[in-house]
């Protein structure tokens, strides 16, 4: 086989290492951030619960603490009932009862649904404080994950450029800047022989050049996309 063609393969090994530890670890500070505002949402969510039911009992305490009025200032009048001497006195005053009654029940259907409102954001309060202790916990795993696959694929990377380095000594310039600029370009610079196609952009090749590629003794560009082309068929370690 010739020998810098078997470099280009190594190296095109070594690249696609490289780019799927990288792109792997990509997907990691994506979650972590992802879940971050997540969290900071139903974060802000709880505080405007919170600030809610602390409006509610308040609004509760007062109307409560009106409840209480209208119901003793009604107790005075109906005692006053018996005391009054006309009849005018006693129609006014009849009328006093039933404005304060009416009054009173308004106050006490309020309270109901004051009771019934802070009911349903207690459970939503509940719900929250369930959410963010879920998504907090494995956010932490995900941060931990994080820092462990960014020193495990730092590891990796270093060993991987090391190699790298090392196989390039053995490629020409000439050779290697048309694997970096296809590398750039198209993702590979190196293809398989896919039948008698080029196996990066699928184009049919002169049979020739099957055969010459075939051989891995001669080191041909695909005449469409330009990408170097070797034959898995022959044992690359020859
Ligand atoms: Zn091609």
């Amino acid at each position: 086989m010739d020998q810098e063609l078997k470099k280009l393969i190594s190296l095109q090994h070594v690249d696609n290492e490289i780019q799927e530890i990288v792109s792997l670890s990509g997907d990691l500070p994506n979650r972590v951030d992802k879940k971050e505002a997540q969290l900071n949402d139903i974060k802000s969510k709880l505080e405007t619960t919170n600030q809610k039911i602390a409006d509610l009992e308040k609004d509760s305490r007062k109307i409560s603490s009106e409840i209480e009025d209208s119901q003793s200032k009604l107790d005075k009048y109906k005692d006053q009932l018996f005391l009054v001497k006309t009849n005018k006195e006693y129609d006014a005053l009849n009328s006093e009862i039933d404005h304060l009654k009416s009054v009173l029940s308004d106050s006490e259907d309020l309270a109901l649904k004051m009771q019934s409102d802070l009911e349903s954001e207690g459970e939503i309060k509940k719900v929250s404080e369930v959410e963010i202790e879920e998504i907090a916990t494995s956010l932490e795993t995900d941060k931990k994950n994080l820092d462990n696959s960014l020193s495990e694929s730092k590891d990796q990377l270093e060993e991987l450029n090391n190699s790298r380095e090392a196989i390039l000594k053995d490629i020409s310039n000439n050779l290697l800047a048309k694997y970096n600029q296809l590398q750039n370009t198209r993702g590979a610079g190196v293809a398989a022989l896919n039948g008698n196609c080029c196996g990066a952009c699928y184009s049919t090749l002169p049979p020739q050049m099957v055969i010459e590629i075939q051989s891995n003794e001669i080191i041909h560009t695909c005449p469409s996309c330009s990408v170097f082309l070797f034959s898995e068929e022959q044992n690359i370690e020859e």
